[in-house]
């Protein structure tokens, strides 16, 4: 982390935070713990950002899918925040299902692997090759600040992601899953010293090093400095006011089409993976597990991948078949998974049932990217487009 923010950070004692994002939330309560003086400032419809929540009758259920992928320097900046995160067991780790291969045999492989991380440094460096040779060969069109990025995000990776090579961290997961993470935290803000304000912001703007934000009940609030995310930016560029030449003009938001699904006939104790990424299918991106119904049913979360036209009965026939291989997978113990599909275990018991959709909207991730974190007129822009615990290890000196 540049020595800039962190002199910022630290000369500042009163901290004004916009957004309610898991990593602001989280920034918002070390300050505090810091003896700072913070006022958080998020919308109550979108507590959470996008990792904001529902009540779905007496569940707290998330609205789109999550993962908090596992480093070292994470769990330690959640232990030293005191937020309860528990290593997932093998049977319940993250898995990815490959839909590509015609027989289910390899279908299954687990998701935090040595050869996964190992994959992704062949990328990353890949890419780091890659641009080089283009700046190499056409060294007008260079663009620097790429190769910036990619040699930043490579050191990051190198620093906190490589030794997994060698001691594998477990997966680490909230025991009231992601809705109980982000109240968890927010409970803690509360206890402490921070003020905060479920409102509206309508105006940032800085005199004299002095930032003030207006609200849309009408309230002031001053500080030294002024916190928010990547998305908070974009979606409030034009209250930016003398800080606009920043950042995007426009909000630009995608959705992100989730279904909450009950299926019906798997055993109540069968022990499922509570995350299934589908990278290679064309319509389902992710699959997680939110509650067991009163009968004693699975609740999932499905992420479905953006389309124009989407036939949710065929998109439940789908989720069905998948989570169906994963079913018969695990209560067969195959740790192979050598299955063919006339082994279907569940094919005629079980049965699906759409209980909800949600649309969650948030900032298009690609165009998020543009916005270059930094410190413009007291207003630290923080990087939180993207992998949260990425983000986490990049700000870790904020938070420890
Ligand atoms: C659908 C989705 C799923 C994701 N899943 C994962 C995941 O599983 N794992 C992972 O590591 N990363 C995930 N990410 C990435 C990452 O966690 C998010 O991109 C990150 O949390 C974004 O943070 P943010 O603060 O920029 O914005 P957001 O989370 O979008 O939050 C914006 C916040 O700003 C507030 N706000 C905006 N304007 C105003 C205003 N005018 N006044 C007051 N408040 C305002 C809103 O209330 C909201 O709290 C996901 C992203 C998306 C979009």
């Amino acid at each position: 982390m540049k020595s800039n923010i962190i002199n910022f950070v630290k000369s500042s004692s009163t901290v004004i935070v916009v957004g309610s994002s898991p990593l602001l939330l989280m920034a918002a309560f070390a300050l505090t713990k810091k003896g700072k003086k913070v006022y958080l400032i998020s919308r109550s419809d979108s507590w959470g950002g996008s990792w904001h929540y529902v009540k779905y009758g007496s569940e707290f259920v998330d609205t789109s899918c999550h993962l908090l992928e596992s480093y070292k320097i994470v769990h330690d900046i959640l232990k030293a925040l005191e937020i309860n995160m528990y290593p997932l067991t093998k049977k319940s780790a993250p898995i990815r299902l490959d839909m590509r291969l015609k027989h289910y045999k390899k279908n299954i492989a687990l998701y935090h692997s040595r050869n996964r991380i190992f994959r992704e440094f062949i990328y990353k460096n890949a890419r780091l090759v890659k641009a080089l040779g283009s700046a190499v060969l056409s060294p007008r069109k260079c663009n620097f600040k790429n190769i910036l990025t990619i040699l930043s995000d490579l050191k990051l990776f190198i620093y906190h992601r490589l030794s997994q090579l060698l001691v594998l961290e477990p997966i680490h997961f909230p025991k009231a899953g992601w809705p109980g993470f982000v109240r968890e935290i927010t409970d803690k803000l509360i206890e402490s010293s921070a003020d905060i304000i479920n409102d509206s912001v309508t105006s940032i703007n800085c005199y004299d090093n002095t930032v003030v934000v207006n609200t849309a009940d009408g309230s002031t609030i001053k500080g030294d400095m002024l916190l928010a995310g990547q998305s908070t930016i974009l979606e409030s560029s034009r209250l930016l006011g003398n800080a606009k030449g920043l950042i995007f003009q426009k909000a630009y938001k995608n959705s992100y089409p989730h279904i909450l699904v009950e299926i019906c006939g798997l055993s109540a104790n069968l022990e499922l993976p509570y995350y299934i990424h589908l990278p290679a299918d064309e319509n389902i991106h992710r699959i997680t597990l939110s509650f067991a119904s009163r009968q004693g049913n699975h609740c999932f979360l499905v992420q479905i991948r953006e389309g124009d036209d989407l036939d949710l009965e065929s998109i439940l026939e789908l989720v069905l078949e998948r989570v169906n291989i994963v079913a018969t997978a695990y209560s067969n113990h195959l740790h192979d998974y050598s299955l063919s599909s006339d082994k279907l275990y569940y094919p005629e018991n079980v049965s699906i049932k759409l209980l909800a959709r949600y649309d969650p909207k948030a900032a298009d991730l690609d165009l998020g990217r543009n916005i270059k974190p930094t410190i413009c007129n007291n207003i630290l822009i923080l990087r939180t487009i993207g992998d949260l615990s990425r983000n986490m290890a990049y700000y870790q000196r904020i938070f420890c």
